[in-house]
């Protein structure tokens, strides 16, 4: 039941974060009675956000980098990865969860 809750949790804020995203991109925000069109570039998160948001594994799991297919290896209680980069983890690998 903790996943339902925390899966509602996730849809209710990620619903309201597209839809508060939405109104300022197409209403332009003021400023000194200046137009500022607004562009989303990126979303800053820390590790347990970032997991949240994308509905992922946090940062202590395997193959918990979002970027390749690095497993990691156990190492004095945390997972560490490679100073090497794994192979890419594409868009579609990620999406689908490959
Ligand atoms: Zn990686």
């Amino acid at each position: 039941m903790d996943i339902l809750k925390n899966l509602t949790v996730l849809i209710y804020f990620l619903e309201r974060l597209v839809e508060e995203s939405k109104h300022v991109i197409e209403n332009v925000l003021f400023f000194n009675n200046k137009k500022l069109p607004c562009v989303i570039k990126l979303i800053c998160a820390d590790a347990p956000a970032k997991s949240f948001i994308l509905n992922v594994k946090g940062y202590t799991g395997y193959s918990s980098c979002t970027k390749c297919w690095d497993e990691g290896e156990y190492y004095e209680r945390r997972i560490c990865f490679s100073d090497k980069a794994g192979k890419d983890r594409t868009d579609h690998d990620f999406f689908f969860k490959e």
